[in-house]
């Protein structure tokens, strides 16, 4: 008969978590290229990890460093979020006139660095939870550990989900209407969806393109009266409601869209060089399913102090289930989020 391979041998209970403990150090060494586990507990590279510079990273950031905190700010993009892209914030706390999104932006950004905020780009794609210790990686494959993490990773725009548009990634379909909007200048482009983002992205394209094709599937715009009316009083803007896009096509680039009417089913060619899809937003929440709980539109579900269900991990602004989705109510979220990691942190800090 054949003798039993050794390596098979069974472990009992305490012996396969003691493997498994030991396994996880290993893991950590060979992944951070250090021995993490010190004697008394565990050493971090930072006590706090943020996912997402916006308005509601950055707000964490800075409480966080002026409560002497070690930060790091993590963004796939660029600091300052979604406001970078916005002309103008209508209702930003503290002025009666708008102000420009860009503006705010930088002057939030400036306060984290002044404050020490340590920021880096890079694509967040997984968070593990080990207890005392987090672990953070980047697609890059770049990993940091720290004792925290804030998630505020805001929200990611819906993609239309008609032919053409993954071939003209780049060749026409648009993302940042405020980096762009000049290469169209003097040509028509389509912006799809009449709510307040598409309706704004509109109003700036005219600003440098002919025409621009406004496109809503409903009957009719659901932008803030004040938008709709600057949008029907703008010669530029081609509003056509009960209608949407069910094609983009071209050659090398993009050189027009069919657009069907809801009602008559009739489909017509608009020739434009430029689409963009503003059709709806969802939280940027994909590489979390599984390891924290989301709401059904993929919202971050947090409690009063924006803890999640894991211990250790907050959520703040935009990417939080029943978000308000606004500049102020990102700030406060952030603030609310950070005090809620600084009381963990100090309770670590006295176990040690
Ligand atoms: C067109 C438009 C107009 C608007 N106008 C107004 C207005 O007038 N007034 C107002 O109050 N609000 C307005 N808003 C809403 C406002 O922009 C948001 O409420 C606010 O930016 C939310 O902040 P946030 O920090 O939660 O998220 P964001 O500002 O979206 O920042 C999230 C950041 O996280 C980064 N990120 C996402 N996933 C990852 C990852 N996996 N790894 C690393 N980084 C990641 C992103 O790159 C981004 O920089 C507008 C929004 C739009 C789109």
């Amino acid at each position: 008969m054949q003798k039993p391979d050794p390596v098979k041998e069974t472990r009992n209970e305490d012996q396969c978590r003691a493997r498994r403990s030991e396994m996880g150090r290993e893991w950590q060494r060979q992944r951070f290229g250090q021995d993490v586990y010190r004697a008394r507990g565990f050493s971090v590279d930072y006590d706090a990890i943020i996912v997402g510079a916006g308005p509601a990273g950055l707000s964490a950031g800075t409480h966080l460093t002026q409560a002497k905190y070690r930060v790091l700010l993590l963004d796939k993009e660029s600091f300052g979020g979604q406001i970078m892209n916005v002309e103008w914030i209508e209702d930003s706390p503290g002025s009666a006139a708008p102000v420009s999104g860009a503006v705010l932006a930088s002057g939030m950004v400036n306060a984290a660095e002044q404050c020490g905020v340590h920021m880096e780009l890079g694509e967040v794609v997984e968070i593990e939870s080990y207890s005392g210790c987090k672990s953070v990686r980047c697609a890059d494959g770049r990993a940091y550990t720290s004792s925290v993490v804030i998630v505020a990773g805001g929200l990611r725009a819906r993609k239309l989900g008609v032919p053409g548009e993954d071939r003209f990634q780049g060749k026409g379909v648009i993302h940042c209407t405020l980096c762009d909007a000049g290469l169209y200048a003097g040509q028509a482009v389509a912006v799809c969806g009449g709510g307040n983002a598409g309706i704004i992205e509109a109003l700036y394209f005219a600003n440098h393109a002919s025409r621009v094709h406004v496109i809503e599937a409903q009957p009719g715009l659901s932008a803030p009266t004040l938008l709709q009316e600057r949008a029907y009083a703008n010669p530029r803007l081609d509003i056509r409601c009960g209608a949407k896009v069910v094609e983009i096509v071209g050659d090398e680039f993009v050189t027009g869209v069919q657009v069907q009417n809801a009602a008559t089913g009739r489909k017509e060619l608009l020739n434009v060089a430029g689409v963009l899809a503003r059709v709806g937003f969802h939280p940027a929440t994909d590489y979390l399913e599984g390891m924290l709980s989301l709401d059904d539109r993929g919202g971050i579900v947090v409690n009063h102090r924006f803890e999640t269900d894991v211990s250790g991990i907050m959520a703040a602004g935009d990417i939080r289930s029943e978000s308000l989705r606004k500049v102020a109510a990102a700030v406060s979220d952030g603030k609310t989020a950070a005090m809620s990691a600084q009381r963990l942190l100090q309770s670590l800090k006295q176990e040690v």
